[in-house]
């Protein structure tokens, strides 16, 4: 379903010549964002140099201003993958998750749970706030829709 642009067009905020970078669709909390591979890849280790090159101008560009907006100027975050069949993967399309963490953010508690929720997400349904959330991170990264 990844590989669909349009299933991800409403959720959008950066993207460059490999990589798309969008809020998640049933975030687990605030801030709840993937990076995915425009090209279909299951594996991380199946990127090629120039995806691996898009990655690394995503990961300096974008994530940085990304995790600013919501943890401020004390940056803490989780990152999730789930690669292969035995992983727990819901979509075989890779997806990076970005998971930023804030001293009041619902996981405190307990992390362990963080990872739960993010396998378990045939149970959540609640985009509630997820628009405001993209509008918002288009603001901030001059996002507009290109064609295609
Ligand atoms: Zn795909």
């Amino acid at each position: 379903m990844f590989c669909k642009r349009s299933v991800l067009l409403p959720t959008i905020f950066y993207e460059n010549e490999h990589f798309m970078f969008v809020y998640d669709k049933y975030p687990i909390m605030r801030g709840h964002m993937l990076i995915i591979p425009k090209r279909h890849v299951e594996d991380m280790i199946n990127l090629d140099a120039e995806e691996w090159e898009s990655l690394r101008q995503l990961k300096d560009q974008a994530l940085p201003i990304a995790l600013k907006r919501y943890c401020g100027d004390s940056i803490s975050y989780n990152v999730a993958m789930q690669i292969g069949e035995h992983s727990g993967r819901e979509i075989d399309h890779l997806h990076i998750h970005i998971l930023p963490r804030a001293s009041a953010d619902p996981f405190q508690e307990d992390s362990r749970k963080l990872y739960r929720n993010i396998v378990d997400r045939g149970e959540r349904h609640d985009s509630s706030g997820v628009e405001e959330e993209v509008k918002a991170l288009r603001k901030l990264f001059r996002y507009t829709q290109k064609k295609q």
